[in-house]
């Protein structure tokens, strides 16, 4: 029989998410403002080629080599004119011979009184201002046939219509895209001024975890957060960098750690971040002096350690993959990006009506799994945030805000798709 002794069972919670009395629970907002306020820019610089910068983010305003058109040029296929030849009712004027094609500009000068065959992209020679769509011309190869009037200027781009030469075209901290690359591409800029890209560390924790592919025992599971959070930061357009799994071995993490350290300048772990006898993680970080264990008001996610290790900035996600992601999105986004030299972006949120119902509680803000279908939200059909099917059945998260909502159909909820953090 048991000796008698001081232990007695802890009071049944019939709500296992309830908010302890005694605990400070940072709001959302509060642990972004931290972030916000704590975090710069912590790359260098390089020069990458055009063809190298998609994604990159500028670490100087960049500035037009060459205006956009350089020279005054056709926007259609037609023929030049002089404006003053023109009058109002019909007319006919004689062509000169050859033609202003792009690429192959016609080198005279148009004699008043005539026209010219003139191609879309052609240089305007010298004598024509107006340009005359060939669908509003007769022509016969030698003289055309016409109504005026015509606006002076018509169917012709001015040289730097679009960008001049020394304009600023895109500012210090922009993400390169593909039409930013059409932009540089066209005003004569082929090497670009960016912030060395981002190294995020990605370390696994856990002895129950299996590499992908593998086999694995039957208490095992798969590694499922490291392949994702390795995606989310190249899609961010980050460099991720695999740091691997490590077991449930307090040596062995710092080891992890230690090197991870070195090889990034970000770490993203998950798991062992909470309070448990296996979570070396946040213990770990604990004994630096440098970790805040922060409680976060979010469901799901919660214990997020922040520390930094060797000087290298490390979140503690959650084992939980539904919460790890999660918290990348919401936290490690914009930490990644203030890092990397893009400023602090959040998203902004498309507001739609809810396609669900539900009560949510004060005290924490929620994120659900959520799609539109027909303009309206839904969202996946359970919580729990060990359910990986329903990241993959979302294109997005609806945001439930910290104080209580009953949620009703038609309820106006704001929706962040993926593609707002940058993922596809
Ligand atoms: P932990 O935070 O280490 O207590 O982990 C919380 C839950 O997440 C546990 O059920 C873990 O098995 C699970 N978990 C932790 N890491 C991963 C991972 N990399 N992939 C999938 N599940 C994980
Ligand atoms: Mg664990």
């Amino acid at each position: 029989m048991a000796e008698d002794n001081d232990l007695v069972p802890p009071p049944l919670k019939n709500d296992c998410f309830a908010l302890p009395s005694d605990t400070h629970w940072t709001p959302v907002a509060e642990a972004l403002a931290l972030l916000q306020e704590r975090l710069d820019i912590c790359v260098g610089e390089e020069y990458v080629a055009l063809a190298d910068a998609l994604g990159r983010i500028l670490s100087e305003d960049l500035i037009a080599q060459r205006s956009n058109p350089p020279q005054p040029n056709s926007a259609v296929d037609g023929f030049g004119l002089r404006h003053a030849d023109i009058v109002n009712g019909p007319q006919s004027l004689p062509l000169v011979l050859g033609r202003s094609a792009a690429g192959a500009p016609y080198q005279g000068t148009v004699p008043e009184g005539h026209a010219i065959r003139i191609l879309t992209g052609a240089t305007i020679p010298q004598g024509v201002d107006t340009v005359i769509l060939q669908e509003d011309v007769n022509t016969d190869g030698d003289v055309i046939a016409f109504h005026g009037p015509l606006k002076k200027g018509a169917n012709t781009r001015k040289a730097g219509e679009d960008v001049a030469a020394g304009d600023v075209i895109l500012v210090k901290g922009r993400q390169i895209t593909p039409a930013d690359l059409a932009l540089v591409a066209a005003t004569g800029v082929g090497a670009l001024k960016v912030y060395k890209r981002l190294k995020v560390g990605v370390i696994s924790t856990g002895d129950e975890l299996a590499e992908a592919g593998d086999t694995a025992r039957a208490d095992q599971i798969y590694d499922a957060n490291r392949p994702m959070l390795l995606a989310m930061i190249l899609q961010f357009g980050f460099e991720p960098v695999d740091m691997g799994r490590a077991p449930d071995d307090r040596l062995a993490v710092k080891r992890f750690l230690d090197e991870a350290a070195m090889k990034s300048d970000l770490i993203l772990t998950s798991g062992g971040a909470s309070a448990g006898d296996e979570d070396h993680m946040s213990a770990l970080l604990n004994e630096t002096g440098a970790m805040a264990l922060w409680r976060l008001a979010i469901k799901p996610g919660r214990p997020l350690a922040l520390a930094v290790w060797n000087g290298t900035p490390v979140f503690g996600l959650p084992g939980n993959p539904v919460a790890a992601m999660v918290c990348t999105l919401i936290f490690a986004k914009p930490a990644m990006s203030c890092l990397a030299g893009a400023g602090w972006q959040l998203p902004a949120p498309q507001w739609v009506p809810a396609a669900f119902t539900k009560s949510k509680k004060a005290g924490r803000r929620e994120y659900l799994r959520a799609r539109l279908r027909d303009g309206k939200a839904e969202v996946f059909r359970s919580e729990g945030s060990g359910r990986i099917s329903g990241l993959s059945w979302a294109d997005g998260l609806v945001e439930l805000p910290d104080e209580a909502m009953q949620v009703c159909e038609g309820s106006l909820v704001a929706y962040y798709p993926y593609t707002a953090f940058g993922l596809s």
